[in-house]
């Protein structure tokens, strides 16, 4: 029972006990008076009657007209009687005047003894004077006065009553409320008391789960002492960090810490002490019983305020399982990082290689870009070696080679030096140092120290090519670099292969077949970039026109067969005795232009002339059977001046200038206008 309800019961029954007294008191003051009351209201009655009794005494003997002993005996005794009736009345009290009531008595008594006198004198005429004069009155006052005596007795009895039961009512109805409060106190306790033990069991079953918890938890508490001394160590620790609480506690931490952390969790601790109540985080690896390490992550809080637990309050938890799973995802990353750079490799190189429009700018772009996305370190030096044949020429190189290097490289042969090596092989090959690598066959002078990665160029199974780096001397490159660098060297193999391709088709679009010379496709391009540059520049230039006569008649006499032979030698011919920059076009069947850029047209007349006497001095022999043919051609030269607005009207120039030399007897040079 609690306190509170012992005061609050102890104030009910304290206040009911006095109200209890007091009413009791009241309500038997109140009885004693109805008593005393109803006592009096007796005696009173009984006075009364013996009041009459004499009164009726004093009648008879007037009545009879005479007095008997007997009379006077009775008078006396019930004058005895009236005495002591009325010595049991209080003297005074309410309605009751004993005095008074003495005295009437006495007037009364006194009027009948007169009365009595008269009588036993024989004066009955006088006796019945007195009886009317004085004693009848005498009486009549006496029993007035006790009547009214007897009536406020009995009213004083009754009220006395009435109130002595209201008072009891009243006293019952308070006893009730009382005890109704008390019944509430009682079950408001019994509830409070029910609620209390409710929260008790309620913190003994937190407090068992408490303690189950710090056995069983995954994390350890620890006090720790600002110098790492550590004061209380929770029991999980046998779980977590695989040694009894008992074994650590009254230990440095440092003890128990690896060696390398150290310095980290002084820090740790300083952070603790100079910051209390702010949390701080730390991880660092702890010793376990099997001589080996686990990771550990302390959050720390020095605790001022409380004094039981004062100092550094560490929640510690094993990471180990956390720091391996790390490590697994960082090795992951780093692989992925390698393996995303590689494909970027791969695919920088293979864009630039798609990009490229000839041979040269693909083999330069691709030594570019492998020496810029840096995947062989800082190297800037290689070069691409072609497999032409039985040898190898340089293609291609970044770095700009010395010349002796250039001469060394000249004459490379398969199966020659590392690059010949892999040419031969097909292999990836590494070389750490040229100094030390009997391979390494080829010397120059100035030769620096290096290594080598030399990657072969493949097309499926053939090596069209091979790239090479130098490197820092000692350079290693692992394995997976070694597989990037072949899977580039694939994809260069493939878009070399492909250039290949698209060179010899796009030679074939604008070339002809028969005689592999310019077509008119290829005449009409060099003939409006030497118009562009003409009208620009205001240089000079000039072509000529030449078809080869009577054609018809060699087709006819050889056959179709030697009259092509016989046009792809003219084209031969036609192409030793003109300059490099000079064009030569099948213009037709058995008709061809030369495009002569910068020359005028003496300089062209003097091409056309050559050009005739060769192919007269020629020998054509096509068919042994049959005599030799004498085989001439007329031309015509036209140049590039004012009033020529476009090639077209050059080109008719030029015709027009041809069909002058065939009007004027064929194999003869015409310039226009002829
Ligand atoms: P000329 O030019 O001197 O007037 O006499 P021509 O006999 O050469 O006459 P023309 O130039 O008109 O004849 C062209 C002949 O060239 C016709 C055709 O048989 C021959 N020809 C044209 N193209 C070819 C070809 O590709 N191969 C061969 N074998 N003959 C061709
Ligand atoms: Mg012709
Ligand atoms: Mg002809």
């Amino acid at each position: 029972m609690n306190t509170k309800f012992r005061t609050r019961t102890f104030w009910i029954l304290a206040s009911a006990l006095c109200i209890a007294i007091a009413a009791a008191a009241t309500i038997a003051v109140l009885r004693w008076q109805a008593e005393d009351a109803r006592k009096n209201q007796l005696t009173l009655s009984l006075l009364r009657i013996e009041v009459h009794h004499s009164e009726y005494l004093a009648w008879r003997v007037v009545t009879e007209t005479t007095v008997t002993a007997t009379d006077s005996e009775e008078l006396s005794g019930g004058r005895r009687e009236i005495a002591r009736l009325l010595a049991q009345l209080p003297k005074s009290g309410p309605g009751i005047d004993r005095q008074r009531l003495t005295e009437l008595i006495w007037q009364h008594n006194t009027a009948i003894d007169e009365e009595f006198a008269l009588m036993a004198a024989g004066r009955v005429a006088d006796a019945v004077g007195q009886r009317k004069a004085e004693t009848t009155r005498a009486f009549e006052v006496l029993d007035e006065a006790v009547t009214e005596a007897g009536r406020t007795t009995s009213a004083l009895a009754e009220r006395s009553i009435r109130t002595a039961d209201l008072g009891s009512a009243l006293v019952a109805i308070l006893a009730i409320v009382l005890l109704a409060e008390l019944l509430r106190q009682f079950d408001k306790t019994r509830r409070s008391m029910e609620r209390a033990e409710a929260e008790r069991a309620a913190i003994e079953i937190s407090e068992e789960r408490f303690r189950s918890l710090v056995q069983n938890s995954s994390d350890v508490t620890m006090v720790l002492r600002p110098n790492g001394r550590i004061e209380y160590v929770s029991p999980s620790a046998v779980h977590v960090l695989g040694l009894p609480s008992a074994d650590l506690a009254e230990r440095l931490v440092f003890e128990l810490a690896h060696p390398e952390d150290a310095e980290q969790i002084a820090a740790w601790l300083a952070e603790c002490s100079d910051a209390p109540g702010d949390t701080q985080l730390t991880e660092f690896r702890f010793r376990d019983d099997g001589a080996g390490w686990r990771y550990v992550e302390a959050v720390g809080k020095y605790q001022l305020e409380e004094a039981p637990v004062e100092g550094i309050v560490a929640n510690v938890r094993n990471i180990t399982e956390r720091k391996r799973s790390e490590a697994e995802l960082a090795a992951q990353h780093a692989e992925l990082r390698a393996r995303n750079a590689e494909l970027t490799a791969l695919q920088e190189v293979s864009e630039v290689a798609s990009h490229s429009t000839s041979m040269d700018e693909l083999l330069k772009q691709v030594l570019v870009k492998i020496a810029e996305i840096g995947m062989l370190g800082r190297c800037r030096v290689g070069g691409v070696l072609m497999v032409e044949g039985e040898r190898l020429r340089l293609a291609s190189y970044v770095g700009s080679p010395s010349s002796e290097f250039l001469r060394a490289h000249e004459n490379l042969h398969i199966g020659e030096c590392l690059c010949g090596v892999v040419a031969q092989t097909g292999k990836i090959l590494i070389s750490t140092n040229c100094n030390n690598d009997g391979r390494h066959t080829i010397r120059y002078s100035g030769m620096p120290s290096h290594g080598h990665v030399i990657v072969p160029l493949r097309v499926m199974d053939r090596v069209v090519g091979v790239i090479y780096f130098y490197l820092p001397a000692d350079t290693e490159i692992d394995e997976r670099m070694q597989h990037t660098l072949l899977a580039i060297g694939e994809q260069v193999g493939t878009a070399i292969e492909n250039m290949r391709l698209y060179e010899r088709t796009k030679e074939l679009s604008l070339h002809d077949p028969l005689t592999g010379l310019a077509n008119r496709r290829l005449m009409q391009i060099a003939l409006q970039e030497n118009f562009a540059r003409a009208r620009r520049l205001g240089r000079q230039f000039s072509i000529i026109m030449m078809d080869l006569d009577f054609f018809k008649n060699y087709n006819d006499r050889y056959g179709h067969g030697a009259g092509d032979m016989l046009l792809a030698e003219i084209a031969k011919l036609v192409l030793r005795e003109v300059r490099e920059i000079d064009l030569v076009v099948r213009f037709g069947g058995e008709e061809f232009v030369v495009i002569l850029p910068e020359a005028k047209v003496s300089d062209a007349v003097e091409v056309a002339e050559r050009i005739r006497n060769r192919v007269v001095a020629a020998d054509f022999f096509h068919a042994e059977d049959l005599p030799p043919s004498h085989i001439t051609i007329s031309l015509g030269v036209a140049s590039y001046g004012e009033g020529v607005s476009n090639e077209e009207e050059l080109i008719a120039m030029a015709d027009q200038a041809m069909y002058a030399a065939k009007r004027f007897g064929r194999n003869r040079v015409e310039v226009y206008p002829a």
